[in-house]
């Protein structure tokens, strides 16, 4: 058996691992600019199919076919993001005689639109967020609905994810121009775009519902995941249990998202998205017909290696265990690490990796797609890695996450390391009581600074010293061979500190 992943980065490396442990083969398909990742030396074949842009690559479903035909593949693995939720692209692996590791392209078809998933959960009984129920024609209609549901609004693409083309409306004034840009982002990021309403659910929590669901009609619920610290509408710690599920409400969801699957004949890993309000009254959110970043919780809680159960499923065979197996165990937390700058609204940051000192130890997970030396480049996604525990009870996992950050030694590019050991040590979340507004209501960057390797009062290590010094000498540089000196004055403070700081080390 030989697998082809059509993807890159971390969740290729992710998918390899558990084909290595089935007797699998794989293919990685890379860039140019990826040769040097793990995922490309882990892989038994590999096969470049071009520079850098994720149209030629990543996304280019003829070339990702000929690869796997010409490597004799037996099945594709889409990963998450770039091809996973196409539809055509589904299609296009079994039309050659191909395995696609995912549901069908019907499913996929009828999930991607968020307007017809809201009627299909609508169906079968399962609340959705009050809104309308087709595409905005016209502004009068559109204003009356907005009316009757009552602001803040959102408009939401039906193409939309990854937490684009969404605009929250307060007032009626606004109402008209945010429609017109909701319509144009819609067009302009899925060439698509149609929008519709939905009332903005405040206080709320972003819950959802990891299902397996085999070809013979056998669906279970694995758990659920509280996903509610995100930032742009993207999550970046998600936990499981949820704080705030009740063994009611969880038998709810569970139910709920089990409907939902069954009414499209889903087949294969998937995930329902609710969105929960303070009173715990549940809406359908959307569907995610793929794995999941964050699915690395699930499997920590339930003992369940979801891309072996993929794989299993796509091969024709039964579900081995039923809902009543599935006994969940303690607590799990993960932390998106991400190239970006929590000091600065978490703008990607790129460069090389000068140095990367992961964490480990007991129930320590670290999902990664680059190791030290590889460049972050503006390309792809500037996901670094992911870090998963698990602990006996929510606060062991929480204070094992310190840990394991304070551990984790990543130069050369700012990460939201501090950001995330921020959050563990932040009271609100450490009680539980959260939701997506955290970063917006809690957060401060001027915090930060107790928590980041370079600007805390604390000490360096013989061995991670040259590394910042490095990065610092190199920022320095770069700084003084631009002809304009743009750095403030402040920020020439804090580079000569840094400089100081270094000479101590030498
Ligand atoms: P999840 O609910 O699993 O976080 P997202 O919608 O945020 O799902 O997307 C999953 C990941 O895939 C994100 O980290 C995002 O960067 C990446 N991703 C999403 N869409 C694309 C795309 N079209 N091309 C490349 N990467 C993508
Ligand atoms: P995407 O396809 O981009 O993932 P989702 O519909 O899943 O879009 O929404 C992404 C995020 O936006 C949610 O996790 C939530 O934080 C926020 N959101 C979406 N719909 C609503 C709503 N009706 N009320 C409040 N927040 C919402
Ligand atoms: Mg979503």
């Amino acid at each position: 058996m030989r697998i082809l992943i059509a993807n890159r980065g971390e969740i290729a490396v992710r998918i390899i691992r558990t084909c290595k442990v089935l007797g699998i083969e794989t293919i990685a398909i890379y860039s140019k600019v990826d040769k040097d990742k793990p995922f490309v030396a882990m892989a038994d074949y590999a096969e470049c199919i071009g520079e850098a842009n994720p149209a030629e690559t990543y996304l280019n479903m003829e070339k990702i076919i000929d690869v796997a035909k010409k490597l004799k593949a037996d099945a594709i693995h889409p990963g998450y993001g770039f091809l996973s939720e196409n539809d055509e692209f589904a299609k296009l692996v079994q039309d050659n005689g191909l395995i696609f590791i995912g549901p069908s392209a019907d499913a996929i078809k009828k999930m991607g639109d968020k307007l017809e998933a809201r009627e299909i959960a609508k169906k079968v009984g399962v609340p959705i967020v009050p809104g309308s129920e087709s595409p905005i024609s016209d502004i009068q209609s559109a204003i009356e609905i907005a009316r009757k549901i009552g602001f803040p609004i959102l408009i939401k693409a039906a193409a939309g994810g990854g937490g684009k083309g969404m605009r929250i409306v307060h007032k009626e004034e606004d109402f008209e121009s945010a429609i017109r840009g909701a319509k144009n982002e819609a067009k302009f990021a899925f060439g698509d775009d149609r929008v519709y309403i939905e009332k903005y659910v405040e206080e709320p929590h972003h819950i959802e519902v990891q299902i397996l669901a085999d070809k013979f009609g056998n669906v279970i619920a694995l758990g659920e995941r509280e996903c509610s610290i995100q930032r742009r509408h993207q999550k970046v710690i998600e936990e499981t249990p949820s704080p705030i599920v009740t063994a009611e409400l969880r038998e709810k969801l569970f139910e709920s998202a089990i409907k939902i699957a069954k009414a499209v004949n889903y087949e294969n890993a998937g995930t329902i998205e609710f969105i929960v309000d303070k009173n715990r009254n549940f809406y359908f959110l959307e569907m995610n017909t793929r794995l999941q970043v964050e699915h690395p919780v699930t499997e920590m809680v339930t003992g369940i290696d979801i891309v072996a159960e993929q794989i299993k499923i796509a091969l024709g065979n039964k579900l081995s265990f039923s809902q009543e197996d599935i006994k969940p165990r303690g607590h799990a937390i993960e932390c998106r690490i991400y190239a970006e700058d929590p000091f600065n609204n978490f703008l990607p940051s790129t460069g090389k990796i000068t140095l990367m000192k992961e964490p480990t130890g007991p129930w320590v997970r670290v999902d990664a797609g680059i190791e030290e030396g590889n460049e972050i480049t503006i390309h792809y996604d500037p996901m670094i890695s992911k870090l998963v525990v698990w602990g006996k009870d929510r606060i062991e996992a929480i204070d094992r996450m310190k840990t394991a950050l304070s551990e984790y030694k990543i130069f050369g590019v700012k990460t939201t390391i501090p950001f995330c050991l921020w959050v563990m040590n932040n009271e609100h979340f450490r009680q539980g009581k959260y939701d997506t507004h955290f970063i917006q209501n809690y957060f401060k960057p001027s915090e930060l600074n107790e928590f980041d390797e370079i600007s805390k009062d604390g000490k360096l290590t013989p061995e991670i010293a040259p590394a910042i010094a490095f990065a610092i000498l190199n920022s320095v540089k770069k700084k003084q061979n631009q002809q304009v000196d743009k750095s403030s004055n402040a920020e020439r403070k804090i580079n000569r500190w840094k400089m100081k700081r270094y000479e101590n080390f030498r």
